[in-house]
């Protein structure tokens, strides 16, 4: 028997550095308690190599030690087993604690026994999964060697496939893993590591990829940047490869993007990757050539990682997109958003959030043209980006741009100077109101509610029309949400029929026969409460609902009109800027009245005399067209809004509305100076005029002194519904007049 810690050993003929590099032998393990056994099988395979590789032998003298020697050193290719050793069946149990219990599949078993008895053949070889079964005395010099020979190869074939199998599992979990990871960086990193798990080599090397490759480049280290690198590489991430100091990786680098193929060198391994676009090399470094089934295996995990770095190239292609603006190449609202996550997180002192929007941009799209309006757009942000180099700027909607940074850069006197230069778009040079909407970060808030805050300020300077800029308070955001509660009340209203028009009827002075109707769209809401149009047209205005809802008006209003018995000779229907600002709006009011048959002469549009606001030639020109059709055209509120008379030379005008705020001054005592002045005025640009919101008798009899055509108001009649219009016409024509 052998003393206790040389039981298990190395055989003494193998020298120590060979014992170090497993692989390169074949691991023999000799199970028997007879130490002439194991002399005569040392001796006998002395000096043998199978398949080029020297043998190295592990004695073990009891099925324990064997275990033991088995568990430690799972590498081991053949077992010389014999069967009777603490018990006549120790051997056998063995062979069950290998198999099932180690899990060991590959290792093959070469019974070898003295006493056949103890292990008759074909019951131990039906029963147990051994791989042979010798006696001793059968087991030769030359016999011992030819068995080992044919068990090696089994193990080598057997291994290879189980490698295989390890390899491929570990391609598949690696190439799904790299799937999640959407950054080119990351997923380099990734590839990096996977195929140093794969080679079980540390992962010190390097990924360097090559964009927009083409067949003819003689690609360079200057024009390779590394992506990724693990170990002590990892400082060059980010940097040209020709700042590597390490000419082997470079030259390997290099030469492997330019021959397009993999290359396996003795000291390292670079793998070519690539996609139709783009070239990526991974080199790994290696003490030794790879073997082949490595070889294969990195083929094979090559070929997968390049279809996933398309992948990846696409996946990085969608993030930019889903977080930048292609026009001007700012971030988008999301990264905005993103933005303003990070500014409330960090809590700096003096921080602000603004939202700025560009005054009647659709103004420019639709009479300059899209082409002018991007270059319009581009400009701003060219500019932005300069001045506020230190903020964060993105474009978050249409024409409204959203920065956040050092109050010092944000100030609205700041701002609002950069905005004093026209703007070059094309061959014009534009000149360009803004307004702010801004937001004070205090530290702590999400980045939603910044940008809403924001929001609600912009939309609030918008509405407060003469306001360039607003800072949030608590009370804008209670009128925002009043705002946007009667806007959703308002649609629901609209589209579950809840609107109606009323008339109210416009009498001559001459004659006092009915000459007009004017159209005034009502929302009755709960019964007995009739929400105020003054109140809640803005706000269709400014959600665009106007477009639907004065759509919907007209039509009502022409075919009403069409309908009554006795027609007055004009139906008057107001329309905001909205609707005239639509470039196709003549021809949505003149398919109107073709539906109804109604002739363009019957209609007056009114029109505010603020829609002269910043000259917008498409509505001029929507005017024009539809003047030149037979329409009628009535400023409304005459007096109360635009100061320069001059449009009244543009504009194609055929009726002024004396504003009722003047009416009313003719009998308060305040005079009547407007009312005259604006009757005299009409006279001489050869225009109607119609009194609005005459209410009292004293106030008919100076207008028609005055020399006024036409007078509307609770006098005459307050607006009805259609079926009261009908009674209120029927009556006016049997009674007498007013
Ligand atoms: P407006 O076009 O100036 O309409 C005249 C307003 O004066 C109407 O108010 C009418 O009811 C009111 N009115 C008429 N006679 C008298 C009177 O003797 N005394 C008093 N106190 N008021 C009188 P309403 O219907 O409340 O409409 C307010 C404004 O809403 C309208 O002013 C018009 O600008 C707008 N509006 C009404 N309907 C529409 C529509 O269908 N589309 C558009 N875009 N705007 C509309
Ligand atoms: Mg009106
Ligand atoms: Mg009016």
């Amino acid at each position: 028997m052998q003393p206790e810690d040389d039981l298990v050993r190395f055989a003494a003929d193998e020298p120590p550095a060979q014992a170090v590099e497993s692989p390169i032998n074949w691991k023999l393990l000799v199970v028997d308690d007879d130490e002439e056994v194991h002399e005569a099988t040392r001796f006998a395979l002395h000096d043998v190599r199978i398949a080029d590789r020297p043998l190295r032998l592990i004695h073990a003298y009891t099925a324990e030690q064997a275990a033991e020697a088995i568990a430690a050193d799972p590498d081991i290719a053949v077992i010389l087993l014999d069967v009777v050793m603490e018990s006549h069946d120790a051997g056998l149990k063995l062979v069950r604690r290998i198999r099932e219990e180690l899990g060991l599949a590959n290792v093959r078993i070469i019974l070898r026994t003295g006493q056949p008895g103890y292990a008759p053949e074909l019951k131990v070889i039906r029963d147990y999964d051994i791989n042979d079964y010798k006696t001793k005395a059968e087991l030769t010099h030359t016999r011992l060697v030819t068995t080992l020979i044919a068990a090696i190869r089994s193990y080598e074939q057997i291994h290879a496939i189980s490698e295989n199998r390890r390899g491929l599992e570990l391609i598949v979990n690696a190439a799904a893993g790299l799937m999640e990871l959407p950054a080119m960086s990351a997923f380099a990193e990734g590839a990096l590591l996977q195929i140093a798990a794969l080679l079980k080599l540390p992962a010190e090397g390097i990924v360097c990829a090559q964009k927009e490759s083409s067949l003819d480049d003689i690609c360079s280290a200057e024009s390779l940047h590394v992506v990724a690198a693990a170990g002590r590489l990892a400082s060059c991430i980010g940097q040209p490869l020709a700042l590597l100091a390490e000419p082997e990786i470079v030259d390997a680098i290099c030469d492997c993007i330019n021959r397009r193929t993999h290359i396996f060198g003795s000291q390292h391994t670079v793998l070519y990757l690539h996609d139709r676009r783009h070239d990526a090399a991974v080199f790994v470094r290696s003490e030794k050539p790879l073997a082949p089934t490595d070889r294969q295996l990195v083929e094979v995990f090559a070929a997968n990682v390049s279809s996933c770095f398309r992948n990846v190239k696409l996946v990085e292609h969608l993030n930019f997109i889903a977080y930048h603006d292609p026009l001007t190449r700012l971030g988008n609202r999301a990264a905005f958003l993103a933005d303003l996550e990070a500014a409330g997180t960090a809590g700096e002192a003096d921080r602000l959030v603004c939202m700025l929007d560009i005054e009647h941009f659709t103004d420019v799209n639709n009479s300059l043209g899209h082409e002018i309006g991007d270059q319009l757009l581009q400009a701003v942000a060219r500019r932005l980006a300069e001045a506020c180099e230190d903020c964060r700027l993105a474009r978050v909607d249409g024409d409204t741009f959203g920065l956040v940074g050092p109050k010092s850069r944000l100030v609205p006197e700041r701002l609002l100077r950069l905005f004093e230069t026209p703007f070059a778009a094309g061959e014009q040079q534009l000149q360009i109101e803004v307004q702010f909407g801004y937001c004070r970060v205090a530290g702590g808030e999400p980045g939603e509610t910044l940008y809403k805050r924001a929001d609600m300020a912009l939309t609030h300077a918008r509405l407060t029309r003469h306001k360039r800029y607003l800072y949030f308070t608590p009370r804008i955001e209670k009128r925002t949400r009043w705002r946007l509660d009667v806007i959703r009340d308002l649609r629901h209203a609209f589209h579950a029929q809840g609107l109606s028009v009323w008339y109210q009827p416009q009498i001559s002075l001459d004659d006092e026969a009915v000459v007009g109707l004017e159209a005034l769209l009502r929302w009755p809401n709960v019964p007995g409460f009739v929400h105020p149009p003054a109140v809640f047209i803005p706000l269709a205005e400014d959600s665009g609902m106007i477009l639907d809802i004065g759509a919907w008006v007209l039509d009502q209003a022409c075919a009403t009109f069409q309908q009554l018995e006795r027609r007055p000779r004009r139906l008057a229907v107001n329309v905001s800027m909205p609707q005239l600002r639509a470039p196709d709006f003549p021809q949505q009011v003149l398919r109107t009245l073709a539906r109804h048959a109604m002739p363009p002469s019957a209609l007056e549009l009114e029109i505010t005399e603020s829609i002269l606001l910043g000259e917008p030639e498409v509505v001029l020109r929507n005017l024009h067209a539809l003047r030149d059709q037979g329409v009628q055209i009535a400023i409304d509120d005459f007096g109360t809004g635009y100061s320069s008379l001059s449009y009244l030379r543009e504009l194609p005008i055929d009726c002024m509305k004396i504003d009722r705020s003047f009416v009313q001054e003719i009998d308060s005592g305040r005079g009547d100076v407007f009312a005259e002045t604006i009757v005299a005025l009409a006279h001489k640009l050869g225009m109607e005029t119609v009194a609005e919101g005459v209410a009292t008798s004293g106030q008919l009899a100076r207008l028609r002194e005055l020399g006024c055509g036409i007078a509307q108001g609770y006098l005459y009649a307050r607006p009805m519904p259609t079926d009261a219009l009908n009674k209120w016409l029927g009556m006016r024509r049997a009674g007498p007049a007013q």
